[in-house]
């Protein structure tokens, strides 16, 4: 693990433990604000001295000293007197969704359980009923907690999740007293994994959205159905299951029915994040106003929430609206991760999908697509867009039907053809897919990829070497002139495999310096580069790629999902070669080469 993970982890912990100990809330708020800003941050905090560590936001003096107290010392001071203070089996506690940190100090303060197997044994001798305000239904409701923390495990990949969402959005859609609903929570943000779906609408009556809700197609439990909450756990076997991934799966999904007036402030306030919300409610607060889900309203004393007492919101049916009185432009949803949005005047042009022109990664049955040459220039035409790479696999991936450089020359003499004989309709492009060998070098001859009009060069192999050599290896790629994009950079797959870990710091302003593109690979199982990796290309000034790495014809559909990563990492259109006219696009294909050999 890198020292900001390390770091960040620490800094998490010391805001847990602070919470279970009861610590000012505000102190909470700036630790768990810092952590998340150094598991971002480009630069390694092991080389930054304490002035540049307080010029990072969110970390203030006291925290910078906590850092490199950790940096010398593997250890903080302040992270050990909390822990002297919490059993440590509390903390595995604290990680059950749905159980508060106030919930789990009385649990240990009331009734000595310090360990989720204490917590398990107490569930079953019903100890715990005797406790006060405890009712059986909260018990009940810990009890299946920690069945499905025990069940569910890993984060659902947004591959899997977004489809399943809107095929149980459009199915409410049509129940009689739905006005309106959407999807909300990391869903909407275009995460690339998802804990649970969050499902926001308003009806009326609210009687049969509700029945439709909890007896659709693979409910598995009916968690909840109240007047405005619904919670149901839904097994992902059946219809929406892609590649065979989801089968077998639960996932909990909530729907809250909120009243028509309070629409805007319900989906702003569902979909997040958390880090977002907290820093659009001290906004508010500076403003003398006060921000819930119902709505934004005027700042005062009494202690009954507004809208209980008939308060008139300042704003609340759109989040336009909410925003417009924060003195704030509407944030699309993929940027509300307070990584800086809210210091923006203006919102940048973010790439949208209606912008992509181009697909430059794309196979064919020559290597391991399953689409022929002309069935894949077919789907490209059909998609609307003016060029299409043919980049086939290159001869080390063998498993992948690799192509030789005699089979490479004949498909290069193919795609040539093909290219001709579609005239002006679309632009077919000869290239390679070209493997990035463990040394950096590749896997053509550069006589051989000279001939090629586009050279996209990717890692397949040697993919758990340590940092150092995966920089290097990188870098070697990036100075070589011949090569266009670096293909999906990380090789990481979602959700176990992590792929190389190199300093995206060098890595991205090397490829700003050798005008090489990195790619968002947009299959969901890759997204690579990652959101926070578009995020410090973007600041270097870098070109993005956002590619389908097409191997079947559905896989065009999955250029949301990168598209989605691209806004989240802030990507402008200048910046993204796929949106570029034809003549740019094959310019700067060209140009990259004379600059090479001049
Ligand atoms: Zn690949
Ligand atoms: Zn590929």
């Amino acid at each position: 693990m890198s020292l900001n993970a390390q770091v960040a982890d620490a800094l998490d912990q010391i805001a847990a433990l602070m919470e279970l100990t009861g610590e000012n809330r505000f102190k909470v708020i700036a630790h768990e604000r810092a952590a998340r800003v150094i598991r971002d941050l480009s630069e390694d905090v092991g080389s930054m001295s304490p002035e540049e560590l307080q010029s990072v936001e969110g970390v203030g003096e006291k925290i910078a000293r906590k850092i490199v107290q950790f940096r010398e010392e593997g250890r903080i001071d302040e992270l050990e007197e909390l822990r002297a203070k919490v059993p440590a089996g509390l903390i595995e506690v604290l990680q059950v969704p749905g159980l508060g940190p106030k919930t789990v100090a009385r649990l240990w303060k009331e009734a000595g359980i310090t360990s989720m197997d204490e917590l398990k044994r107490a569930l079953d001798s019903g100890e715990l009923e005797s406790l006060p305000r405890m009712g059986a239904k909260t018990l009940q409701n810990i009890r299946e907690a920690i069945a499905f923390t025990e069940t569910s495990g890993e984060r659902l990949p947004i591959g899997i999740a977004l489809p399943e969402a809107e095929a149980i959005v459009a199915h409410l859609r049509s129940v009689a007293g739905v006005r309106k609903i959407a999807y909300a929570g990391s869903l909407r943000r275009g995460r690339d994994t998802i804990g649970d779906v969050d499902i926001v609408c308003v009806a009326d009556p609210p009687d049969p959205v509700r029945e439709a809700f909890t007896t659709m197609a693979g409910v598995r439990k009916v968690l909840a159905s109240g007047e405005t909450k619904c919670s149901v756990r839904l097994a992902m076997e059946g219809g929406q299951v892609v590649d065979g991934r989801g089968a077998g799966r639960e996932v909990q999904v909530d729907l809250r029915i909120v009243p028509a007036s309070s629409w805007g402030a319900a989906l702003l306030y569902f979909t997040g994040s958390r880090a977002h919300n907290i820093r659009l409610r001290e906004r508010a607060l500076k403003k003398r106003m006060t921000l819930n889900e119902y709505g934004l309203y005027p700042l005062d004393d009494d202690p009954t929430p507004p809208q209980r007492r008939g308060v008139r919101p300042i704003a609340s049916r759109t989040e336009e609206a909410i925003y417009t009185k924060l003195g704030l432009p509407t944030y699309p949803p993929e940027m509300r991760e307070d990584r800086g949005e809210l210091d923006l005047r203006e919102i940048p042009p973010l790439v949208e999908v209606g912008d992509i022109r181009a697909e430059l990664h794309a196979h064919t049955i020559a290597s391991d697509g399953r689409m022929t040459l002309a069935e894949l220039v077919d789907a490209a035409i059909e998609r609307g867009f003016h060029t299409i790479a043919v980049t086939d696999h290159s001869k080390a991936s063998a498993q992948a039907n690799g192509l030789s450089v005699e089979r490479l020359r004949e498909h290069v003499r193919e795609i040539r053809e093909e290219n001709a004989r579609r005239g002006r309709t679309i632009e077919v492009l000869a290239g390679s897919e070209v493997d990035i060998l463990a040394d950096g070098r590749l896997d053509y001859e550069d006589e051989v990829l000279a001939e090629l009009d586009i050279v996209v060069a990717s890692p397949h192999s040697g993919l758990s070497q340590d940092p150092k050599k995966a920089t290097k290896r990188l870098l070697r790629v990036i100075e070589h002139p011949l090569v266009h994009i670096l293909g999906h950079p990380t090789g990481r797959l979602l959700p176990n495999r992590r792929g190389l870990e190199p300093d995206m710091h060098e890595i991205v302003h090397a490829a700003r310096e050798h005008g090489v593109a990195l790619e968002i690979n947009s299959h969901w199982k890759r997204l690579d580069l990652r959101d926070t990796h578009v995020r410090m290309a973007v600041e270097a000034g870098c070109l993005i790629a956002i590619d389908c790495d097409v191997h079947r014809p559905e896989h065009f559909d999955n250029l949301r999902y990168g598209v989605m990563t691209a806004r989240r990492g802030w990507l402008t259109r200048d910046h993204c070669v796929n949106t570029w006219t034809r003549q740019k696009l094959l310019q700067w294909l060209r140009q990259k080469r004379q600059g090479a050999s001049g």
